[in-house]
């Protein structure tokens, strides 16, 4: 089967295997890819995420696909008091995040967890986070619906629910945009990290991903109210936030 978009479907188990073995490839050059990929604009992108986060200045954080860190890392920088777990499913992802964080001299390394677990099923009672954050992590999961269910059961009454990830670009930009990301990016992938499968399957998954009007209804499905979103460089991205 095929998507309208031409791209080949993966099945459910596939899909898994497929992302732990790009994670666990690319898991040293993640920050690298990244920077290489996105001209730094990731950067920019996550500064502003995690800036227009309102938390309280001691809250209890859960990032989850938080990868090498770069979420909990600039919510620790913002909010010093605050508690920060990080959960991916890859152990490689995470290790690299802790030897990060060891080196970083602005970060308290004993306000900070790594756990690894799946987003689909975290290992974390309900009712025990006073924000959730997950960050170009949702597309990745094979079942997104599953994922916000979650999200709404380990946060407490009230909490916030924030999520960056790729979405749908205005129109007008889209030629354009496409050509870089199915051109470019693949063979970034293959010259940096040689590993051009990887990155053509990360940007096949941002097309396979719902648009900021189908995600919002998804969020909103599993019981969590106040669902806004923000786009980020003309819907390149786009900022989803909600409450429990
Ligand atoms: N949040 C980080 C950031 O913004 O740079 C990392 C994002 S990285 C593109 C995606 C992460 O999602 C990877 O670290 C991957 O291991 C993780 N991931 C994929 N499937 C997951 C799942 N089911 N549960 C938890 N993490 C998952």
């Amino acid at each position: 089967a095929s998507t309208h978009f031409g791209f080949e479907q993966v099945n459910e188990e596939e899909k898994a295997d497929r992302v732990r073995q790009v994670f666990t490839g690319v898991a040293d050059k993640y920050d690298l890819m990244n920077d290489a990929m996105s001209m730094g604009i990731h950067r920019l992108w996550k500064d502003y995420f995690v800036q227009s986060l309102p938390l309280r200045s001691n809250a209890k954080m859960l990032d989850v696909a938080g990868g090498t860190g770069d979420i909990s890392f600039r919510a620790l920088r913002r909010f010093p008091r605050a508690h920060v777990t990080v959960c991916d499913i890859n152990e490689e992802m995470l290790r690299v995040g802790e030897h990060k964080a060891h080196e970083d001299k602005m970060i308290d390394c004993s306000r900070l967890s790594f756990v690894v677990g799946d987003g689909e099923k975290l290992p974390f009672e309900d009712n025990s986070f006073d924000a959730y954050t997950i960050s170009f992590g949702i597309r990745n999961c094979t079942h997104v619906d599953q994922v916000v269910r979650e999200a709404h059961r380990v946060l407490k009454p009230g909490g916030l629910f924030a999520c960056l990830e790729f979405s749908q670009i205005h129109p007008a930009l889209r030629q354009m945009y496409d050509l870089y990301s199915f051109q470019v990016i693949p063979v970034m992938g293959e010259v940096l990290a040689k590993d051009y499968n990887s990155y053509k399957y990360l940007v096949e998954s941002i097309r396979r991903f719902p648009n900021q009007t189908d995600f919002s209804e998804l969020i909103s499905s599993t019981g969590l109210k106040d669902v806004r979103y923000e786009n980020l460089s003309f819907g390149i991205c786009a900022i989803h936030t909600a409450r429990k």
